[in-house]
């Protein structure tokens, strides 16, 4: 893309409105416009990263056995007074009548339609196990929409919905969840930590929530500082296997690590002082396993092999996809701008021409766009008649992990400038090296 022809407002003041970096940033970087309190429309540059985020959960579901699906946003109010959830949800919940005087809803979350989309076709369990997910707009009139798209009223959320046969075999969902998820944000740059999350009215062991570390978080969080040094890294995983992944979740929940609904100072105090942590964490997701609450409010049932019909076992898990902006934004970021993950970056470098309408430097850009291109790369190829200087602004502010700088006096040594936003080094190469090392550094991501 030439920045000419591409649509990026970015702002010079920094707005007053917004009160933590993240926010801010996204506002500078032109990503996002408010269009009311907690809703936004999401610009060029913002729906980029929106898409490959999207693209990396999508990736990691599908990878780990989950079926891709779409369920609509609007939906009737009948299906929830069946699960008595209608009531229940209380002002969070944006209700709508339609022109025949219907109750309808914004889908604050999807339990029940995709339980009304299992008992309508599924009626056996060799039909089973089944995950159905998609990645769709929720809307939950909160209080205090606040912090840009972290709390959204509109928000883009996968929500995930296992069915099984037994309890074990929905455990065993849950552990895949916690596995894709692990890769999926790793996959982003980030540490989300598995914390053991309250259960609500349903109780019980089986939620975790995933929580980046950071100031501006909006839970508190208590935890042995040894969690913050495992990863997940490359392995390879069968995800048919119940024993690897219940090997994973016990490797990722077995030190204290929870967030302040459950937290239990004596337990707490069984950690050595010196790994204890108190701090402040972003939630980006959640699973859950609820055993047969929906099931049997909706009748969800299939025959087993004994000819008996008996209620499925569900859980439902959910990735914050548009607050992941925000949270790898607040992970993520210095005095300049955005440090974007090689995974999640709206394009893949920048090329910065120090000497727009130069004969040369103009051709030694297009050049390396070309060849970027060919490579199956994106750039951003800032080819604006601007100074040097607000071009590097840009550039840091918009936080392209890399960068190459095209100037006449490199040029006639043969050489172009390739510098890293995250380190802000930069080395002299050929163009056709450069070309080489970013190729390189994208390869596995
Ligand atoms: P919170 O406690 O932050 O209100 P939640 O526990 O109610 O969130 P879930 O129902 O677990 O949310 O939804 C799954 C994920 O969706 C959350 O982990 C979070 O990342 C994201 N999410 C929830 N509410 C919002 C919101 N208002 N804006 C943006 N993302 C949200
Ligand atoms: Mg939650």
């Amino acid at each position: 893309m030439r920045l000419s022809r591409y649509f990026l407002p970015v702002l010079k003041e920094t707005p007053a409105e917004a009160q933590i970096a993240s926010h801010r940033l996204m506002l500078r970087a032109g990503m996002i416009k408010q269009a009311s309190a907690g809703i936004y429309s999401w610009l060029p540059l913002g729906f980029r990263v929106l898409k490959r985020i999207e693209q990396i959960v999508n990736e990691e579901q599908i990878r780990a056995g989950h079926i891709p699906m779409l369920m609509p946003t609007l939906q009737s109010a009948d299906l929830w007074r069946d699960s008595g959830r209608y009531d229940d949800y209380g002002e969070e919940m944006l209700r709508i009548t339609d022109r025949h005087g219907r109750d309808m809803l914004y889908g604050p979350t999807n339990e029940e339609l995709v339980t009304d989309i299992f008992r309508s076709y599924v009626k056996s369990y060799k039909d089973l196990p089944l995950t159905l997910y998609h990645i769709q707009w929720k809307f939950r009139d909160e209080i205090r929409p606040r912090f840009g798209v972290m709390r959204g009223r509109e928000f883009l959320m996968k929500d995930g919905y296992n069915f099984d046969l037994t309890k074990e075999d929905a455990l065993h969902a849950y552990n895949r969840h916690l596995v894709a998820y692990l890769r999926t944000y790793e996959r982003m740059g980030l540490q989300a930590i598995p914390m053991r999350a309250d259960g609500g009215p349903i109780g019980g062991d089986y939620t975790h929530e995933f929580l980046v570390l950071a100031d501006t978080g909006e839970s508190e969080v208590f935890y042995d500082s040894q969690v913050t040094d495992l990863t997940f890294g490359d392995r390879d995983i069968d995800y048919d296997s119940v024993a690897q992944c219940q090997g994973v979740l016990d490797e990722f929940t077995s030190r204290y690590a929870r967030t302040d609904e459950t937290h239990d100072a004596a337990l707490f105090d069984q950690v050595p002082e010196e790994r204890r942590r108190v701090a402040r964490g972003i939630e980006v997701g959640q699973i859950f396993y609820f055993g047969t609450k929906y099931s049997d409010a909706l009748g969800a049932t299939v025959i087993n092999d004994k000819q008996e019909q008996i209620p499925v076992h569900m859980g439902s898990h959910g990735i914050g996809v548009s607050r992941l902006l925000g949270a790898i934004i607040e992970a993520s970021h210095d005095d300049k701008g955005i440090i974007w993950p090689e995974g999640v970056t709206p394009f893949h470098c920048g090329i910065v021409n120090l000497r727009q309408g130069d004969a040369a430097t103009d051709g030694a850009c297009a050049d390396l766009y070309a060849a970027l291109t060919k490579a199956g790369l994106e750039p951003l190829y800032d080819d604006r008649d601007e100074r040097a200087g607000a071009k590097f602004a840009t550039m840091d502010l918009i936080g392209l992990p890399w960068r190459i700088t095209v100037g006449p006096r490199g040029l006639k040594n043969g050489v172009v400038e390739l510098t890293s936003r995250k380190t802000g080094e930069s080395v002299e190469m050929s163009a056709e090296d450069a070309v080489a090392r970013i190729v390189e550094i994208y390869r596995d991501i």
